[in-house]
């Protein structure tokens, strides 16, 4: 990815932190410093996407508690309007923190996408038009907030009232 494309930055305004050196920043300062990153823009795409309905929440995981080569899931109750995101903890990944950043956005709305379509039917050969689906959405949506496009990804849908999907790791990283 062209350095000059990485807009996203890890010194938003909060509260609770303030600009720090990611240099400097131990894996714990990171591992908080991505769930809260990931809470605002989750937070942001919950509204833009219009699941204000819904109660969402994003847990920042470790590769060990994810399917193998994913990069983050989502399950969620659609009689209780309740949905987890897990993403993945910066300490497994191997970019540069700002483009680490990015790509636990992106997880964020691809995950909220799955949630967007979740009212849909389903079924087995239906979920990889929807994982084509979810990524491309995903992709435009991302491409029009930062002028660039995100990692390609590949990944599983859900079933049921009661669903589940998984971002897979973009096998060039
Ligand atoms: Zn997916």
């Amino acid at each position: 990815m062209p350095a000059q494309q990485v807009s996203k930055t890890p010194n938003l305004p909060t509260a609770s932190s303030v600009p720090q050196n990611p240099a400097e920043m131990t894996p714990h300062e990171k591992t908080l410093d991505a769930e809260s990153f990931a809470q605002q823009r989750l937070a942001v795409w919950q509204k833009r996407l219009n699941l204000h309905d819904w109660n969402v929440s994003v847990i920042v995981s470790r590769a060990r508690d994810l399917k193998p080569k994913t990069l983050g899931n989502i399950h969620w109750d659609a009689d209780k309007k309740s949905a987890v995101i897990r993403v993945l903890d910066p300490a497994d990944y191997r970019l540069p923190w700002n483009a680490t950043l990015d790509d636990i956005e992106c997880t964020v709305v691809h995950e909220l996408v799955h949630l967007e379509l979740s009212s849909l039917p389903r079924n087995a050969a239906s979920r990889r038009d929807e994982e084509h689906a979810v990524v491309q959405i995903t992709s435009a949506l991302l491409g029009l907030d930062h002028a660039h496009p995100p990692a390609n990804a590949t990944a599983k849908a859900a079933t049921g009232t009661a669903g589940t999907a998984s971002r897979v790791n973009n096998p060039a990283q």
